[in-house]
């Protein structure tokens, strides 16, 4: 037999939705897709109803409303309603961009295929979205790639830092690896103090997990003879050198490297006394800001031209790439933004408000509420929620808190204002927001830490921004 087998799994799913011609098999695919976990022996329907049940109850018994105010009532959020009136507010500021940019997909087909092409259906958005990016942008990302040399990439992350932070990272050969591509570093106060030191261990191997993390080995703890250092890891699966070619990185890529420092640095950088509150130990919705806030240096200017040089010429990256990647960057943005915040209202809705006696089926209502942030129609039979795992997989998991994605995007957009205002390299604004966010752990209520540091409550606004919602918005 001849062909090609498919599965369900993410990489094959979102390829085959973008790429494939056939409108046929996209459908099927896209079907299949929809209704996973609700047949047979793994029908998860009747199960999920039971654990709304079960969660319901044990948020009663402990002498709270429903199950979202148990889970956010020492999160950031503090409560469910907060959470869904932030949800709603976002949703407000993005809907008309969202309907735009759907109306401008649908006359994207037509200008190809005839004033009579159909109405776009689910298995048709991603694949006519990539055509339309392609059309617009002609931005391929591996152009990126002979700018992003791994080695420069880690030295230009490492000199971000020292320049906001005060902190020198430096490599300490000798320590034992359990690899000989795994490297060791410390990192250091302005006074010289060793404040903690980290493996980085960079490359794919056969029996290494898949993506990018960090993990806290020990924590350290301020001491009477100074500090005891605190001890992490730095992991990731970037594509190694070949043929004498160093490892080159995708933008994707280079942002991650930030993103698991950032965490890293929530962990070396912790000055608490208290092991459980130190540190990465912190809220859900609080947990991300260290970490994606970093990565907004990698869509600046300034800091690039610190370490994305050509691995050949050494040349910067030339400008007409640089705006083609800005400007591909929030294609259909609103559309991103929706799909998330769609997620995040089934979430709290099935954990604040939903009613078996009067919502009826669980599928049905999940349905209802996606249908709303959804850029075509859904079939009557899409069952997403049953395969929902952030919501289902584990007692607690992101239940309550898919909310947290969209949230800490808001903190690590709104936070990145106040470099923005004073330079991105500004050493003032970096020492405050290692005093007052890095240093603290969970020592205080996050809200009030970043009070501390941004002198009010977060503002939509610097993500509408940075996501190109906010002219549509007119706010
Ligand atoms: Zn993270």
């Amino acid at each position: 037999m001849k062909g090609w087998r498919f599965t369900l799994q993410a990489p094959s799913y979102i390829a085959l939705m973008t790429y494939l011609d056939d409108a046929a098999i996209r459908e099927r695919v896209y079907r299949a897709h929809s209704t996973r976990a609700t047949a047979g022996g793994h029908d998860n329907r009747q199960i999920i109803g039971r654990i709304l049940q079960l969660r319901r109850e044990r948020a009663t018994l402990l002498g709270f409303a429903n199950f979202a105010d148990l889970v956010l009532e020492d999160r950031m959020a503090h409560s469910g309603k907060h959470a869904q009136q932030f949800l709603a507010e976002l949703k407000d500021r993005t809907e008309a961009q969202f309907v735009a940019e759907n109306e401008d997909l649908a006359a994207f087909r037509r200008t190809n295929e005839g004033q009579n092409a159909s109405a776009l259906e689910p298995w048709d958005v991603g694949y006519y979205a990539e055509k339309q990016r392609q059309a617009l942008y002609d931005f391929d990302e591996e152009a990126l790639r002979p700018y992003f040399p791994l080695e420069r990439v880690v030295a230009g992350l490492f000199e971000t830092v020292q320049r906001l932070y005060g902190i020198r990272v430096a490599e300490q050969a000798g320590a034992p690896v359990w690899h000989p591509d795994v490297k060791t570093y410390g990192i250091y106060d302005q006074d010289g103090t060793l404040l903690g030191a980290f493996y980085a261990d960079w490359y794919p191997r056969e029996t290494k997990r898949g993506g990018a993390w960090m993990d806290a080995f020990i924590t350290g703890l301020p001491a009477k003879e100074g500090f005891k250092p605190h001890l992490g890891l730095m992991c990731g699966n970037l594509t190694p050198p070949v043929d004498g070619r160093p490892a080159l990185l995708t933008h994707r890529d280079v942002q991650t490297i930030f993103h698991e420092f950032g965490h890293l640095l929530h962990h070396c950088l912790s000055r608490v006394e208290v092991r459980g509150l130190a540190g990465t130990s912190v809220a859900w919705d609080f947990v991300e800001l260290p970490s994606q806030i970093m990565e907004n240096w990698c869509w600046e200017r300034e800091a690039l031209d610190l370490f994305a040089r050509h691995f050949e010429t050494g040349e910067a990256i030339p400008d007409e790439l640089f705006q083609k990647m800005k400007r591909a960057r929030n294609f259909r943005s609103a559309n991103a933004q929706m799909r998330q915040l769609g997620f995040g209202f089934i979430d709290l809705g099935l954990h604040i408000d939903y009613a078996p006696a009067e919502d009826g089926d669980v599928m049905q209502y999940a349905r209802r509420i996606l249908q709303e942030f959804s850029p075509a129609p859904l079939p009557p039979d899409h069952a997403m929620i049953a395969g929902f795992t952030h919501l289902f997989a584990s007692p607690v998991g992101y239940g309550a808190g898919y909310y947290s994605y969209k949230w800490a995007e808001v903190l690590d957009a709104d936070a990145f204002t106040r470099f923005r205002e004073s330079g991105i390299f500004s050493r003032e604004v970096g020492l405050e927001f290692r005093e007052k966010i890095l240093a603290r752990g969970d020592s205080e209520d996050p809200a009030e830490l970043y009070r501390s540091f941004m002198g009010r409550d977060p503002d939509l606004n610097a993500l509408l921004e940075r996501s190109g919602l906010l002219s549509a918005t007119s706010a």
